[in-house]
């Protein structure tokens, strides 16, 4: 649940203490989005987004806050929100996640690399950083006059996913993807709808702020909630019970899913992971963090 044990007039105070910048990567990007929290006394940073081209105008917006960087926050285990840390955060900056997100990340990072950097060559980091600074949930992070507290998932869109309050602000990853199609291929929908009822519920009233798309109130988890059940209703109609779609199908679930979400971007996401929901929903998956098709492990 949500700490609602300070007053109004504390909570008013403290949020005036600080303002949060997003920086948004374009579509090669994924549009993935990093927070910049400001402060009197420094920065923290929430995620670290994806190409180098993107962290490097990242970095130079840090350094144009003409303060230091705090800490550096991650919500879950994709490179879209971990490859830049070893550009972002020096020796001397904390780098904090759950404890599973970690892990993960220490797990897959080198694999993501091998497979992906050939498809996007120098804009692909050379080597990563595993957070280092273990949290649970309900653990609290003092940075500057912040305090977050950490709420750990565990696998849902990703193998381990979590979200990070600030007073009534958090910073949910991608839990839900706010107006575009999202990533699926690591296949763990149940437990991704499983966590997004108990998060719609921790989050009655805060301000999400999502790893795609812009922030806005906990309707976007319901919203996601929907995206899913379609998904999954469509691709099991489709594929009767096997485990991988046919091209033809796969065109089809993409026609649905697109009218289903019109005018939103990432539509290759939609192929990306019929497969791994096939899987998933015919009881082949094992959604065990080694196992995911190699095409489908980028976000
Ligand atoms: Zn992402």
């Amino acid at each position: 649940m949500i700490n609602v044990e300070r007053n109004a007039a504390d909570m008013s105070e403290r949020t005036s203490q600080y303002r949060i910048h997003t920086y948004s990567a374009a579509e090669a990007g994924l549009f993935v989005n990093s927070y910049l929290i400001e402060t009197a006394e420094g920065v923290v940073l929430v995620d670290a987004n994806l190409l180098l081209s993107d962290i490097r105008a990242l970095a130079a917006r840090i350094e144009a806050l003409h303060k230091p960087l705090l800490g550096v926050f991650v919500t879950h285990a994709h490179p879209d929100h971990f490859n830049g840390l070893p550009v972002l955060a020096g020796d001397g900056v904390p780098v904090y996640a759950a404890a599973g997100v970690a892990d993960t990340i220490a797990q897959i990072a080198d694999a993501k690399r091998a497979q992906w950097q050939p498809v996007y060559g120098d804009e692909w980091p050379d080597g990563h950083r595993v957070p280092d600074r273990r949290l649970a949930t309900g653990d609290t992070v003092e940075l500057g006059s912040l305090r977050f507290t950490m709420h750990s998932v565990g696998a849902a869109e990703s193998h381990a996913d979590s979200y990070l309050m600030l007073e009534d602000r958090a910073f949910i990853g991608d839990l839900a993807f706010n107006g575009t199609h999202p990533y699926t291929a690591d296949g763990h929908g149940d437990s991704w709808l499983m966590a997004l009822d108990a998060v719609a519920e921790e989050l009655d009233g805060a301000t999400l702020y999502p790893g795609h798309g812009a922030p806005g109130g906990i309707g976007m988890l319901a919203d996601q909630r929907r995206y899913l059940m379609m998904l999954r209703e469509t691709v099991g109609r489709l594929a009767g019970g096997a485990s991988r779609l046919t091209d033809a199908q796969r065109e089809e679930l993409t026609v649905v899913m697109t009218r289903f979400l019109p005018d939103a971007p990432l539509t290759w996401m939609i192929g990306l992971g019929a497969d791994a929901v096939a899987a998933e929903l015919a009881g082949a998956v094992d959604s065990g963090v080694g196992t995911a098709p190699t095409e489908t492990v980028v976000a």
